[in-house]
């Protein structure tokens, strides 16, 4: 078997979701598990969290569907709401919350007779300009949806476009957008992503939205006590497959982009692009081996990478290499450290995790 898996950390996931709900005490935060659980595995990761978190958040009605056949009970928002009016029938059948951006999809709700009302979460775009009624448009729609039958249990929706900055003018400048129509509405709010859980209390309402950092990763600009504390969820672990001692001067992997400073060992890796590791990656991005730093050396191949381990004296065969997570040694790599060397986030690094590499869950369910 190739030594490659993702190990998921569940305990890890637990405790990050309390954290999410510590930094908000007076917020029910609903765990975001849209696309897979941001590549840990959306029915696992569900069946984990169950017990405690108050809500799960999908991106659409498949999604919902196939934790509702998991046997998951605990109501599940759709973030973008349905995408044609057919999908209504099922967000009924199986009590979805639902959000609603777009005058059809109001229209849509209004012709339809649920069997109970829906909840619905009205998104207003404050500013990310993606999504969203505008605001001098919210409060019609807000009239006509508390007037219907066919809604219940309306919330005031929206997204930050810079929560991650450690100061930004444009995120107060939406706060103050959304205080005033909350205000006004006299309505519940849910704004928080995790940045703005993690460090603006003052976005914390009725609800937030935690994401990323329930897989233990820290999207924040610079850090704080509770960032932290998160902990890694996936432990992406592989082996060294191959060794060899290369001459300085010489060059290692395509387009020998890599050329060795001095006399230097190289360790192949059982892991590359075709597994979803970022072929972004710059020579230098770490890597533990053994649990020790190491850089990256060469470009990342479809099946294999290569790694300069003349500084691990015990590199062997078949020794651990893990390209973000935990290692046995209790080394830690985050992936957002892994992230900056290949010019990305960790939200696309965890959800780029192909299908063939084999998931295993660590941590008692429930
Ligand atoms: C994905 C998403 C979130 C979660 O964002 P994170 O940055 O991962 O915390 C919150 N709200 C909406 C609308 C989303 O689409």
């Amino acid at each position: 078997m190739r030594p490659l898996v993702a190990h998921i950390d569940l305990d890890a996931l637990r405790h990050n979701y309390r954290l999410a709900c510590q930094c908000a005490p007076h917020s029910h935060s609903v765990a975001v598990i849209k696309a897979d659980a941001y590549g840990h595995g959306a029915l696992d990761c569900a069946r984990a969290l169950a017990a405690d978190a108050s809500a799960f958040a999908v991106a659409s009605l498949d999604e919902a569907l196939a934790l509702r056949e998991g046997g998951i009970t605990v109501p599940i928002v759709l973030l973008e709401g349905i995408f044609n009016a057919d999908e209504l029938a099922q967000v009924d059948q199986h009590r979805l919350w639902m959000a609603v951006h777009s005058a059809w999809q109001v229209d849509a709700l209004l012709a339809f007779s649920p069997r109970a009302p829906i909840p619905v979460w009205v998104k207003v775009d404050s500013g990310m300009h993606r999504l969203g009624f505008a605001p001098d448009t919210v409060s019609a729609v807000w009239q006509r949806l508390s007037e219907a039958p066919q809604a219940t249990a309306l919330h005031l929706m929206s997204h930050f476009a810079t929560a991650d900055a450690a100061e930004s003018r444009y995120f107060h400048q939406q706060m103050e957008c959304l205080q005033a129509l909350g205000d006004r509405l006299d309505a519940p709010l849910c704004l928080a992503n995790s940045p703005a859980t993690l460090a603006w209390p003052v976005a914390h309402g009725a609800w937030n939205r935690p994401g990323i950092m329930l897989y233990g990763s820290n999207p924040l600009e610079t850090t704080t006590t509770a960032a932290d504390t998160l902990r890694p969820v996936m432990t992406l672990r592989s082996e060294i497959i191959a060794l060899r001692d290369v001459e300085a001067g010489e060059p290692v992997g395509y387009g020998g982009r890599w050329r060795a400073p001095r006399r230097s060992r190289i360790a192949v890796v059982a892991a590359g692009y075709g597994d979803g590791y970022d072929r972004h990656a710059q020579d230098g991005t770490p890597v533990l081996v053994n649990g020790q730093r190491c850089p990256l050396a060469g470009k990342v191949s479809m099946d294999m990478l290569t790694v300069d381990v003349s500084d691990v004296a015990d590199a062997t065969i078949g020794s651990e290499v893990v390209l973000w997570g935990c290692a046995a040694n209790g080394a830690v790599l985050s992936v957002d450290e892994v992230a900056r060397g290949c010019d990305t986030i960790s939200y696309t690094l965890l959800t780029g995790v192909l299908p063939r590499v084999p998931r295993r869950y660590h941590g008692a369910f429930g």
